[in-house]
């Protein structure tokens, strides 16, 4: 493709690293190179999380049920993932990201959005920009891949680095996107699940050139206001911006309270109801956390702290709490405390609502604590508990001990 920077008005770069988890098993242990591999439970229940390039062909990949991608590929070898290393990993990966640019908006532990608009002096045109950045996570992780796109707009950008992947490089110049697109399955649109998709199909959509070339108006009846998200998105049309202040912020609970606790269990049980009141906010807010933070002030007023990121950004109370029961494991300390506080942070606001379902962790226990708020909402807080909370509420509100001096 002719490269022409001068009529780049935006350069938008994807980064997205090659079946993650997988990858860095094999990095790791040199006997899984070259082998299939299956990140997930090994009990055989549970579903895979990364499937390695080697066990691609055989039709397996991520979300499918463990027990299903061994029957396909019974030579697999399941190993379980090991999150605190991908995290680590992660967080290498990211630095180099930031290397490259203030601007960088992860999305997840292994793909981010990177701004490069202004960066050509430095890196020069989007091509060497592509193959810099490629280099530098090769050589900041000891040999882990990642795939670039470069566009003019987000989405076009994310289309385009899952484009050849593994290890792909992908740049659409802006004046070929809309063309670039067109040939594409509206699988690839951003937002259309396979409901909608089917959906699309029975209009007579397949492409996403169709949906480019529709009637804006016919789209909007059949498909309501997403059709219309849609068109623009099938015609490069996506004004959003690269966010990188999503870091920043952090939306806490923390509690002091009037007797030091020291059991594990009273601790979880304020756990649980800072991931209570903290998802509730962010489901309020329509934001997803991707680190989670453990706060506990000793009885000499030693603050500690320890955090997390997350696997999949979330909005969901029990991940929260699971992450802050695996976090207070990490503490040294043995206690007594005079404070437990639990923060989300990583907060990010998805594109599209239509995202919070995809993107958010355990979809079942989301709808779940949804329907809660909605509960709460109309007979207050106190109108539906989870039934494994409510012997211990008993216990709790009856002791003085644990109530709340200040929040
Ligand atoms: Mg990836």
């Amino acid at each position: 493709m002719p490269e022409q920077p001068t009529e780049w008005q935006r350069i938008i770069a994807h980064a997205d690293m090659d079946a993650f988890y997988a990858s860095v098993e094999q990095l790791d242990d040199p006997k899984l190179r070259g082998r299939p591999v299956l990140v997930g439970p090994r009990s055989g229940r549970g579903v895979v999380l990364t499937a390695s390039y080697e066990a691609r062909p055989f039709k397996v990949g991520s979300a499918m049920p463990m027990m299903k991608a061994l029957r396909r590929c019974p030579m697999a070898v399941v190993v379980p993932p090991r999150f605190e290393r991908y995290t680590e990993l992660s967080e290498r990966v990211m630095d180099v990201f930031r290397d490259f640019s203030p601007k960088v908006e992860p999305l997840s532990l292994d793909e981010a959005f990177l701004d490069m608009t202004g960066a050509s002096h430095i890196f020069g045109p989007p091509i060497a920009m592509a193959k810099k950045l490629k280099q530098a996570v090769f050589e900041a992780t000891g040999g882990l891949t990642v795939s670039v796109g470069v566009a003019q707009t987000k989405y076009v950008a994310k289309v385009a680095s899952g484009y050849a992947k593994p290890s792909g490089l992908t740049i659409v110049h802006p004046s070929l996107a809309v063309a670039w697109l067109a040939p594409q399955s509206i699988a690839r649109l951003w937002g259309a699940g396979p409901k909608t998709q089917d959906r699309m199909r029975a209009f007579g959509y397949t492409t996403i050139g169709a949906v480019a070339n529709a009637d804006p108006e016919l789209l909007k009846e059949q498909l309501g206001s997403a059709g219309l998200h849609f068109y623009e998105l099938a015609n490069a049309r996506d004004p959003r911006r690269v966010e990188s202040s999503r870091r920043a912020h952090s939306m806490g609970s923390e509690r002091t309270l009037e007797t030091d606790v020291v059991e594990a269990e009273d601790i979880q049980r304020h756990l649980r109801r800072s991931a209570d009141r903290i998802a509730r906010r962010l489901r309020g807010k329509g934001i997803l956390a991707s680190g989670v933070c453990v706060r506990l002030k000793t009885a000499d007023f030693k603050l500690l702290t320890r955090q997390c990121t997350l696997a999949n950004p979330t909005d969901v109370a029990d991940v929260l709490f699971d992450t802050g029961c695996r976090l207070l494991g990490r503490f040294q300390h043995k206690g007594p405390f005079r404070l437990v506080g639990l923060a989300a942070h990583a907060l990010s606001r998805p594109s599209e609502p239509k995202q919070l379902d995809l993107l958010a962790s355990d979809p079942a226990k989301r709808d779940l604590e949804v329907v809660m708020d909605q509960v709460a909402e109309r007979f207050g807080h106190n109108g539906l508990r989870r039934a494994r909370d409510v012997g211990h509420m008993l216990v709790s509100e009856s002791t003085p001990n644990l109530d709340f001096v200040s929040e």
